[in-house]
């Protein structure tokens, strides 16, 4: 289960990856194969790459993180107690943005969006590659470059959809005082990689920050509840947010009539969650650790009544430490240390389903099904460390069935799905709720 991209059995073209289940959906591969590489929204897995293999280099194979992932070395001054389960930790802040219209629109505390705004207006960088809603389908994600406040304001919030970033990351290499990425730590990981194999993108990538992810659901998971909520149909669907405007905020999806449904984040997630992609579920990585910067919620306590927002905020490298800094001497980012632990207290979640990874990697290598090489991760010693024995059997022998039951036992084509426009004629702007 380990070794390098060569050694993954079978896995010659990006098209294997995503046939095999094992594309993150990050997208960087269409960056650095234009030519033989596009992203379609498969609607029941996510982002996913059409490949035209002739005109493949193997550029894309070479970076992609689905396929292989290692936990980068440990820099100077980093926490090591933490390292097994959390990556490189070497400062941890509690805090959010400085302006109030970002800190309660954005997810937790508008800190990404912060460290944008710092990167654009303080740092003089050109924008920031991440993602926002389809102005004229908002189910769906697209990727953009911001390089204004407004910009980076219409694409604040998690969107707990498919969304491919790297696909943009042209834009950073075309951006002559450069720019930041921001996306999930598979995003991320992807970028870190481009940039290692493009100079000219190592050069402008001048920061990247990484949100905390447990998995991002498909498409359809939004539109069956939509659905099933009553809500607006797709081409009727004029806004959609996930959470947002507080902290953690609601899901809200708005009708072209002025109707709409509302439910809280909880309920929501606790819904779509379910139609999370195979590989999402053996991700190693829920928290960014090959980021600069990465940005998950304080869930080690309850929302005050009201509360505007909060986001907690780990430094991964000596570069991200001071970009925190600078924003917040520079007045973008209002925050304050904390103790390090308090980023375990936040997500024991996600420390229990990467202890589950050994197992599920196990299961798949038992069937013969091609697996991912991890390499610096821990997932042996969390897996026997941190699961009850019955969780540690589950993580085996509850996952050789759901192989089967989920077809991941076998290859998929990718599948180009089509959610109807819903701006209706004449207008296709689009306004968040
Ligand atoms: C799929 C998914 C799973 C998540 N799981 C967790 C979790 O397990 N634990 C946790 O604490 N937090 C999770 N989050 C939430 C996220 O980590 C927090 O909201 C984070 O604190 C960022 O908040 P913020 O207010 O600083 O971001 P904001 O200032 O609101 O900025 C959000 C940024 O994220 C980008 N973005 C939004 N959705 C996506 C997406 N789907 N793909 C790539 N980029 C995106 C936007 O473009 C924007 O730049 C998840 C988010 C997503 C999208």
């Amino acid at each position: 289960m380990s070794g390098d991209v060569q050694s993954v059995q079978g896995m010659d073209s990006i098209q294997d990856v995503a046939e095999r289940h094992l594309c993150a959906g990050c997208g960087v591969c269409a960056f650095l194969e234009p030519a033989a590489i596009h992203m379609v929204d498969d609607l029941d897995r996510g982002r996913r790459p059409v490949v035209e293999k002739r005109h493949e280099s193997g550029l894309g194979l070479q970076a992609c993180p689905g396929l292989r992932l290692d936990q980068p070395p440990a820099p100077t001054g980093a926490d090591l107690s933490l390292r097994p389960g959390w990556g490189n930790v070497l400062a941890v802040w509690e805090g959010h943005s400085s302006d109030p219209e970002i800190r309660l629109a954005g997810s937790s505390g508008g800190a990404a969006t912060a460290l944008a705004l710092w990167s654009i207006e303080d740092a003089k960088m050109d924008g920031v590659v991440h993602i926002r809603a389809q102005p004229s389908q908002p189910v769906l994600n697209e990727t953009t470059f911001s390089s204004d406040r407004d910009a980076l304001l219409a694409a604040t919030g998690s969107r707990y959809s498919p969304a491919s970033p790297g696909d943009g990351l042209q834009s950073l290499v075309d951006a002559p005082k450069g720019g930041i990425f921001i996306g999930k730590p598979c995003d991320v990981a992807g970028a870190s990689a481009a940039a290692k194999l493009v100079p000219n993108l190592e050069e402008s990538l001048k920061l990247t920050v990484a949100i905390f992810c447990a998995g991002a659901p498909s498409t359809n998971a939004t539109l069956d509840y939509i659905a099933q909520l009553g809500g607006p149909l797709p081409k009727e669907l004029q806004a959609l947010r996930y959470r947002g405007h507080g902290w953690p905020g609601m899901f809200r999806a708005a009708g072209h009539d002025g109707a709409s449904v509302v439910r809280t984040y909880a309920e929501s997630w606790g819904v779509i969650q379910a139609k999370r992609p195979w590989r999402c579920r053996i991700c190693p990585d829920h928290t960014g650790e090959l980021a600069d910067i990465s940005v998950g919620d304080p869930w080690y306590r309850e929302p005050g009544e009201g509360e505007a927002g909060s986001s907690l905020i780990v430094a991964r490298t000596e570069r991200g430490r001071q970009a925190v800094e600078a924003a917040m001497a520079a007045g973008f980012l209002d925050c304050k240390p904390v103790p390090h632990d308090l980023l375990p207290a936040s997500q024991p979640g996600l420390l229990t389903v990467r202890a589950s990874v050994f197992g599920r990697l196990l299961a798949m290598s038992l069937q013969g099904i091609p697996t991912p090489s991890f390499r610096g991760f821990s997932l042996f010693r969390l897996w026997l460390t941190k699961l009850s024995l019955r969780r540690k059997l589950g993580s085996i022998f509850g996952t050789v069935p759901r192989l089967r039951r989920w077809g991941i036992h076998q290859a998929r084509e990718v599948q180009s799905g089509r959610v109807q426009s819903s701006a209706p004629e004449g207008n296709s702007t689009h306004s968040t709720p």
